[in-house]
């Protein structure tokens, strides 16, 4: 018996699932620079463990930190001693996991069509992968899934291809690059499922469709979500293993050749944000890259995160203006306003360097240089309530919204061809 305890006990050590009770979420509010200079030295503090949600950069934003249990006594310490105002978002993680899991375990079950399908709970790779080839099966005349190339784990990058004819342009939306958002995935699901019922019943839906093709990747880092549910559900970058460290991955929203290795992204594997060895390093950056330069004629591009309810536009990694600024910044308004329409949810909106911070390497930078005009990055719900462990039955009501925002998008792209 004593045997099979310390066997349990190393299987759980080899291959369990990390828990994070007792950890909190702390909203810190900065009052100074001085102040933000002290978050930024302690986001240094590797042995602290501390996951920054969204980082120190200037007083106007609140920094959300998710303390693992060890460090909360040190931090509160920190704060306190250094009169940093700060309150709890997320009183334990594990809470909030467990109940993510519960909802997950209710709704477990093996749907014989994308009507059976539960939009209404979050799904693992398996799940989404069986919607995908159900949703192909069911609607062989508008769907079909192509894989643009291979994770690291040599998972398949599928990309669902919505198209009523040959030669098209197209439109892009990826979700889930940042495997934590799991919001975002779900919503990718719904999106796919609204596209096939609309397609012949929306006009808008239906002259888009019969003028461009749509592409979704829904698992844009199926690596890094599988290890969310297998391993550590705030898991964000890519599962490659470091060159010379025992930190793993690479941040795929800092890979890309736009401003590469600048402010905003860094050189330590140890990082959240950390770049890669060099541009494009990552196969599930590169995937795209190819199939965004050999398709050629892509005129919208979306990439989808969360949280903080932003729609974005470039650029990340410069303060020059991208010369579509103007346009960009009244579409993003329109977007916005439409997206508030269904549930008053508030977006703000502008260029990435105006409204969040400088951050280099990102996706819709390079799209942009590339020569898609209309990209854009959307940050969806929520505002840090429960930022990446958003409760499932806001799912749908964020994907509904957002999808009203994404049709704004698609209209003026097919009312403005360039
Ligand atoms: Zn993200």
């Amino acid at each position: 018996m004593k045997g099979l305890l310390v066997l349990t006990a190393l299987f759980v050590a080899v291959f369990g699932k990390k828990t994070f009770e007792g950890d909190q979420v702390l909203r810190i509010t900065a009052k100074d620079e001085a102040q933000i200079s002290l978050l930024k030295e302690l986001s240094e503090q590797e042995h602290l463990g501390l996951d920054f949600w969204r980082e120190p950069i200037h007083e106007s934003l609140p920094v959300d930190v998710h303390v693992p249990f060890h460090s909360l006594q040190a931090i509160r310490a920190f704060l306190g001693y250094n009169q940093i105002q700060y309150n709890v978002m997320i009183m334990d993680v594990q809470d909030l996991l467990d109940d993510e899991e519960r909802e997950m375990v209710k709704y477990r079950s093996f749907p014989r069509s994308t009507d059976d399908f539960v939009y209404t709970t979050y799904h693992n790779l398996n799940s989404i992968n069986s919607f995908m080839d159900m949703l192909v099966a069911e609607n062989s005349n508008l769907v079909s899934k192509i894989v643009i190339g291979q994770s690291y784990e040599n998972r398949p990058l599928n990309v669902l291809k919505f198209s009523t004819g040959a030669n098209r342009p197209g439109m892009w939306i990826d979700t889930g690059i940042h495997s934590r958002e799991w919001v975002t995935q779900a919503s990718g699901i719904w999106f796919a499922k609204k596209i096939v019922t609309d397609y012949g019943r929306d006009p808008v839906l239906t002259d888009i469709l019969n003028n461009y093709d749509i592409f979704l990747e829904i698992v844009t880092n199926p690596d890094g979500f599988e290890y969310t549910h297998s391993r550590d559900r705030m898991w964000r970058k890519t599962r490659k293993p470091n060159s010379g460290s025992s930190c793993v991955g690479v941040d795929p929203n800092r890979n890309w050749d736009a401003g590469f290795g600048g402010a905003g992204s860094s050189g330590n594997p140890c990082t959240q944000t950390y770049r890669g060895p060099s541009a494009h390093s990552e196969r599930e950056v590169k995937a795209i890259v190819d199939f965004v330069k050999s398709h050629g004629k892509l005129k919208a591009f979306v990439s989808i995160h969360s949280y903080s309810q932003m729609l974005l536009y470039p650029y990340g990694y410069t303060s020059t203006p991208a010369k579509d600024k103007a346009e960009l910044h009244e579409l993003a308004r329109t977007a916005v306003s439409a997206l508030q329409s269904l549930y008053n949810t508030r977006y703000t909106y502008g260029s990435i360097i105006t409204t969040i911070y400088q951050a280099s390497g990102g996706t819709i930078d390079w799209t942009y240089n590339q020569g898609v005009k209309y990209s854009y990055t959307f940050e969806l719900r929520d505002t840090g309530r429960y930022g990446f462990l958003l409760p499932a039955d806001q799912i749908v009501p964020t994907a509904e919204e957002t999808w009203l925002a994404l049709m704004a998008i698609m209209e003026h792209t097919r009312n403005n061809p360039y």
